[in-house]
């Protein structure tokens, strides 16, 4: 089915990142703003998109426009029952094709995004761009990203690219989502009435989510939702989902007024003289934070707690869920404590798995969580690991009808 809806810190640190309620959401069909283009210099006009008229197919769901619903339609899901998540204990590039091909009959139209994360420098435990190439050859897929939020290569299109392709990831098109621009999708959440993404996304009819489930600093595990929620949202999404929403000023008698920051910023929100940023204008768009030369912009990590995070995660998996077709394959390898984001080499923290494979998000991490518990004889190994227990990302997932923890598990061997 077709959908056709439609700061960077300087912290040169390592770590981050990669980084309602009960209420439905809207019944109708979201409207979808364009803004200002992540990891280029130059702020965009804004505009905003009509809303398109939306035949609703499936009783419930709102977003459908095809004859079946989306796989991430948490209306299907209700009525799903348990979700059938596929197992393989291969890990080969034959094994991903093989375990794809259970799942396929979800994925629609000609033009498929392949989501991957493709390393960082120094990270040697990060999935390697020959694991999915046949999958992706075999599809004609476009290999896509996003820029994420702290300084480094990752930061710019241009050197995102060059690393990915340093890394082997040569075999297909590389299209980082925000580089096009950003969307806004308007929901209807506890924490959120709009969510930010990579425009680029709305070129493709479906997506293949291709995640390494492995630990996360923030959200205790890394696998689907998080590839999705984080992994698709654009800069000022990556900021919206970290902290407050505006940077914070450190040193600003430093301030050499060189006016990048005022040039950059689309709302004229920063005045010099001093150096300050005006709350009720700023919109978080994290520009500011890439572009001073003395790092005096920076995202204010501390200032959101670790259950809200969850939920921001759970939210915005959620919005992009409505929008876009999706399908999911998790590879439980290298399961590391840090997330591939991290440019130190790792060790991982127990012994490879297997690989995934559902049209449920929240199922497949449930799925791949049950398997690392059960191998690692816990009752939850990423908190042991990394401080921080990730169930709470189920029961908010529950709440908001993202999908279901219920799952049969099918062995494909
Ligand atoms: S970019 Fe940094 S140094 Fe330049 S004017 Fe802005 S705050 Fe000052
Ligand atoms: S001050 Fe301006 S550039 Fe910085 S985050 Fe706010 S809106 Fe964006």
């Amino acid at each position: 089915m077709k959908r056709l809806y439609p700061l960077f810190l300087s912290l040169t640190l390592l770590v981050f990142s990669c980084s309602g309620s009960k209420k439905e959401e809207k019944k109708e069909t979201p409207s979808v703003k364009t803004t200002m283009k992540q990891g280029t210099s130059a702020p965009q006009t804004m505009q905003v998109v009509k809303k398109p008229a939306t035949p609703s197919v499936h009783k419930e769901c709102p977003h459908s426009m095809g004859k079946k619903p989306h796989s991430g339609c948490p209306y299907a899901n209700r009525h799903k029952g348990k979700a059938k998540v596929f197992f393989t204990k291969s890990l080969t590039p034959e094994a991903v094709v093989a375990i794809y091909d259970k799942i396929k009959d979800s994925v629609s139209g000609k033009k498929i995004g392949f989501k991957v994360h493709f390393g960082e420098d120094m990270n040697v435990t990060a999935i390697k761009a020959s694991f999915p190439e046949l999958l992706v050859k075999k599809l004609g897929a476009t290999l896509i990203e996003t820029n994420v939020l702290y300084v480094g290569k990752r930061r710019y299109t241009k050197s995102h690219i060059a690393l990915a392709k340093r890394f082997g990831w040569t075999y297909a098109p590389i299209h980082i989502l925000d580089s096009d621009g950003q969307l806004e999708l308007p929901v209807n959440f506890k924490h959120y009435k709009n969510v930010r993404v990579g425009k680029g996304i709305d070129k493709y009819d479906s997506l293949v989510i291709f995640s390494h489930f492995k630990g996360h600093g923030s959200a205790g595990f890394g696998g689907a939702i998080k590839n999705v929620s984080m992994g698709l949202a654009s800069i000022g999404g990556k900021m919206a989902l970290h902290a407050t929403g505006i940077p914070k000023i450190v040193n600003p008698g430093k301030c050499i007024k060189c006016k990048k920051c005022v040039k950059e910023c689309p709302v004229d929100a920063i005045t010099l003289d001093p150096l300050k940023i005006d709350k009720k204008k700023c919109i978080g768009c994290g520009s500011c934070i890439g572009v001073c030369p003395l790092q005096l912009f920076q995202v204010p990590w501390e200032s959101t707690k670790k259950n809200v995070f969850h939920e921001r995660l759970i939210e915005y998996a959620k919005a992009i869920s409505m929008h876009k077709n999706m399908v999911y394959i998790n590879v439980l390898k290298n399961i590391t404590r840090g997330c591939d984001c991290k440019r130190t080499p790792q060790i991982p923290f127990t012994k490879d798995i297997g690989i995934l494979a559902s049209t449920d998000m929240v199922a497949i991490d449930k799925a791949s969580f049950d398997l690392v518990n059960k191998q690692h004889k816990c009752e939850d190994a990423f908190k042991k690991e990394t401080g921080v227990s990730p169930k709470v990302q189920f029961e908010y997932a529950k709440i908001i009808k993202l999908g279901t923890a219920e799952y049969e598990l099918i062995s494909i061997d």
